[in-house]
């Protein structure tokens, strides 16, 4: 900005400056960070990855937990023009293995635990460590480390980050993010949103996602605002932060979570002038009992890691539950058929989005970039969704077989793989199923080997199978076994019949 340098972090670097003193984290253990102790990190930690020999347009691939210091380096990275690569802390080791080898990274930072058996296995890459209570050999060589004040020139196209999101056929694509696809939609973000002087964020989201990572703490940044900085959600110490803050952004499972909080109440929620939702479809049932305890109606908004955020409902203007409001300034929406045909108001079709937030390709995917954009330029999100006659977008459902729990994306073939390996197991298919709490969760559909009647797995037996294997979040909920699976003439897996017929697997009576 200043000085032509369309690097982000010069524009987050002016804010800093001009507002040192000012609250910027105010962490769990009542601590604060100001931003002159960001800028005072991310300078340090900058100037450990450069003696490393981090420069422009390299990968350092991060997977820590949150924490003060892991924003730092994301700044860092950003400060030195390299490309920050943010992992699930989720994944493990066979996981990683493939980020590792697809992103290539000059350097690989992860809890010390997991840094200790990584570098015994010996990674090829250097591993450097970064704990939750800012130990570890990265904030050590920071200390150390000479603080590294310039910022990298970049043009507004310089990469600036490759998100991980999970496709539907196959590998784990990163969309390759630039400056400018982060500059523009923050900004945007910041005056839809109405930001604030006097705001305080509350920021329970995990910054390994576009939403924790990007949307969330670019709003607090940009106008030099504090964020109650909270390692994880724990619904209990959100409801005791909710009287301090005047802005929560979160996925629909924080706000199904903290309606089961008896506390939860206007009176709690006074300061709060808006509640920010999106990531997953948050239900009309959580839309209305949210207004109905807090008399706040909660603003939707919807986006992807391939093009940050694409509509929002309004800040002034009525917000309607089931839809995700408008396209935001300068973002083009379109509905398309499958053949690109674009169709009219009130018709269903996927979700075409065109603009200055949107990605530039997936990271030496170029053959899949191209199937994924219209020769016009417009992305092709595989969100099925409708329009308005003033343009007001819904969503109704994924082209893709994507499964979200709790904001979660899981693709079903990397758990069918593994499910089909398992003795016993003829096929398998993994659907999402409604869960009040996760929006959807994980259900493994199995067919036996005709020859070994009674030796399916049960679900005790493939969660300890998959255990290790697969994250957490990824592990089946349920498993229900099944003759056969629904197909269509084409021999294609019906999943929409196989979730029609689940769907009441979690139906509230049953849940937890
Ligand atoms: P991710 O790339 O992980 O952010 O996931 C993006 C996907 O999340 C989108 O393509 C949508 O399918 C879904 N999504 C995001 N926001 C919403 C929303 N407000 N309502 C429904 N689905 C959403």
């Amino acid at each position: 900005m200043t000085d032509g340098n369309e690097n982000f972090a010069r524009a987050l670097a002016d804010v800093a400056d001009a507002h040192g003193q000012r609250q910027c984290l105010l962490l769990d253990d009542g601590s604060v960070w100001s931003y002159n102790d960001l800028t005072f990190w991310s300078q340090r930690m900058a100037g450990a990855l450069d003696q490393r020999g981090v420069g422009r347009g390299d990968r350092v691939l991060v997977q820590v937990e949150k924490s003060p210091h892991a924003l730092a380096l994301y700044l860092g990275c950003l400060r030195l023009g390299a490309v920050y690569v943010p992992l699930n802390t989720a994944y493990t080791h066979e996981e990683v293995g493939y980020f590792l080898g697809d992103a290539e990274p000059r350097v690989y930072v992860c809890a010390p635990a997991r840094g200790a058996s990584l570098e015994a296995g010996g990674s090829g890459v250097e591993v450097l460590t970064l704990g939750d209570d800012g130990t570890g050999s990265l904030p050590e060589a920071a200390r150390m480390a000479t603080p590294h004040e310039a910022i990298e020139a970049c043009s507004s196209d310089d990469l600036a980050a490759i998100v991980y999101t999970s496709g539907t056929t196959g590998r784990s694509k990163g969309a390759m993010l630039s400056h400018g696809n982060l500059q523009s939609n923050a900004r945007v973000l910041l005056s839809e949103w109405g930001w604030r002087d006097d705001d305080v964020l509350l920021h329970a989201l995990p910054i390994f996602h576009v939403h924790g990572l990007f949307v969330a703490t670019h709003c607090a940044l940009l106008s030099a605002t504090p964020m109650i900085f909270m390692g994880r959600f724990a619904a209990a110490a959100v409801a005791a932060a909710l009287p301090r803050a005047t802005v929560m952004m979160g996925v629909p499972t924080f706000y199904t979570r903290l309606l089961e909080r008896a506390e939860l109440n206007a009176d709690v929620c006074r300061r709060v002038r808006l509640f920010i939702c999106g990531s997953a479809p948050l239900t009309e049932q959580t839309f209305a009992a949210w207004e109905a305890r807090t008399g706040q109606r909660i603003l939707e908004r919807y986006g992807m890691s391939e093009t940050l955020m694409i509509t929002s409902n309004p800040l002034y203007g009525e917000r309607l539950p089931a839809t995700v409001g408008f396209p935001l300034p300068g973002v083009e929406v379109r509905i398309a058929a499958e053949d690109g045909t674009v169709l009219g108001a009130d018709q269903v079709g996927v979700i075409e989005v065109r603009g200055p937030n949107v990605f530039s390709g997936y990271w030496r995917m170029a053959e899949k970039t191209a199937e994924e954009f219209r020769a016009d330029g417009f992305f092709i999100t595989g969100d099925l969704g409708v329009s308005d006659g003033q343009g007001r977008v819904s969503i109704v459902g994924r082209s893709k077989d994507l499964v979200i729990t709790g904001g979660y994306n899981v693709y079903p073939k990397e758990i069918e793989r593994l499910l089909d390996e398992l003795p016993g197991v003829a096929e398998s298919a993994v659907v999402g199923v409604p869960h009040a709490d996760f929006g959807e969760v994980v259900v493994a559909v199995l067919v036996g080997e005709p020859n070994r009647p009674g030796e399916l797995p049960d679900e005790a037996a493939v969660r300890a199978a998959l255990e290790g294997r697969l994250a957490r979040f990824k592990l089946p909920k349920a498993v229900v076994h099944v003759d056969a699976l629904p197909r269509n003439a084409m021999g294609k897996v019906q999943k929409n019949a196989l979730r029609a017929q689940f769907a009441g697997l979690f139906a509230p009576s049953s849940s937890v």
